[in-house]
């Protein structure tokens, strides 16, 4: 069965992080023509996902915690009166530190169905909140996990990013210690990245930042599996750490080829067929009147196209690529190309094969990109 999720994009964030390329801005601009313009695309495309149940809600950003509840709830009410929403749904909102005191906790536990929070601590350290100008501090980062667990959430998971310049390889050890402690069962780590068009980019060009070394990300990261592992996590996807029962239903969609349709200013979607980003311009996303002024692109996919996107995401993950999958949709001579591509790669140890299933060695993970990218069919 194919699972299927919503995504809903609030691009509102305090301030922008140095590193963000994320659509997002540090304004209020059109705040209430927003949510409207929301609840209106939600109607629009309410056949995007056929009859679908929905499986997953997760509202991403920018910053969803700056939302209030009223805004919150009337998303919710509206995805509730157009989708088939399932009785067991996973409701996801990121968060940021700063807007999760106790009295907002309190109420996004009472008062709405959200019952899983993503909170973006990035790091428990004054000084890599600085490098990388998040609007929170590490006060904020610990009370914020301590007043989500207080209030009754038992699903959280927290983001902490490594690479960091400054961040040592003990600091990093004494983040992940700090998350240990917390007793959290869910975390998702990535490794600090300088996108183009980034303030990051031009601090560092301009060396007013220092810039990042790859081989102390990837000191990290092998720290991370090492440690995760020790706390019986199970690295179930390159960037995530679970124990059982606490995976995300929402991400695994993406990653299990599932179905989603993505609401919001420079949202994906994807619907087994076809694929559309909408408008990344809040004006233009509040001024349209039909779904089709919202789609900036949309793309059906050719049988390649869909072959190399399941490689590319299933061996990123702990399931791994399974060639009978592969024989069932896309056809035996796409197993060929697949073994004849999977030897080269098992020979150096980067892959592993148990019967039809191939997933990536411990020390290859780091790799996954590279590797899967060599398995493309054009
Ligand atoms: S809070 Fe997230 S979305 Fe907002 S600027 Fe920072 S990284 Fe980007």
């Amino acid at each position: 069965m194919t699972l299927a999720g919503i995504y809903v994009h609030i691009p509102y964030c305090k301030q922008k992080c140095h590193y963000c390329n994320f659509y997002s801005f540090a304004s209020n601009n059109y705040r209430e023509l927003f949510v409207e313009a929301l609840l209106k695309e939600i109607k629009l495309r309410k056949n995007y996902l056929g009859k679908e149940i929905i499986n997953t809600v997760y509202f991403g950003g920018g910053t969803p915690s700056m939302l209030n509840i009223d805004e919150l709830n009337k998303i919710i009410k509206q995805l509730d009166d157009v989708f088939y929403l399932s009785d067991e749904i996973e409701t996801t909102l990121e968060a940021n530190p700063d807007d999760l005191n106790t009295e907002k906790i309190h109420n996004l536990k009472k008062h709405t169905s959200i019952n899983r929070l993503s909170i973006g601590v990035q790091s428990f350290f004054d000084d890599d909140l600085l490098y990388l100008n998040r609007v929170h501090n590490s006060k904020q980062a610990t009370d914020s996990i301590e007043n989500a667990i207080k209030a009754g959430f038992d699903n959280i998971t927290v983001d902490l990013i490594y690479g960091i310049p400054g961040l040592t390889e003990k600091k990093w050890r004494e983040n992940l210690r700090t998350f240990f402690d917390l007793n959290i069962n869910h975390l998702s780590s990535y490794s600090l990245t300088v996108e183009p068009k980034t303030a990051l980019n031009t601090l560092i060009n301009k060396r007013k930042l220092e810039n990042i070394v790859e081989e102390e990300s990837i000191r990290h990261f092998y720290i991370l599996q090492e440690e995760t592992d020790k706390h019986a996590f199970t690295h179930y996807e390159i960037s995530n750490f679970a124990r059982e029962g606490y995976y995300s239903k929402h991400n695994s969609i993406y990653w299990l080829g599932g179905h989603y349709a993505g609401f919001g200013p420079s949202a994906h979607s994807f619907n087994g067929r076809t694929r559309q980003w909408n408008v990344s311009n809040m004006k233009r996303y509040v001024e349209s009147e039909t779904a089709e002024n919202i789609i900036k692109e949309k793309e059906t996919l050719t049988i390649r196209q869909q072959y190399n996107e399941y490689v590319m995401t299933s061996l990123r993950t702990s399931w791994g690529c399974d060639t009978l999958h592969i024989k069932n949709v896309f056809g035996d001579s796409f197993v060929k190309l697949f073994e004849k591509e999977a030897a080269k790669h098992i020979f150096n140890n980067k892959l592993l094969k148990n019967a039809s299933v191939y997933k990536l060695s411990k020390q290859a993970k780091l790799f996954a990109d590279g590797i899967a990218s060599d398995f493309f069919v054009f």
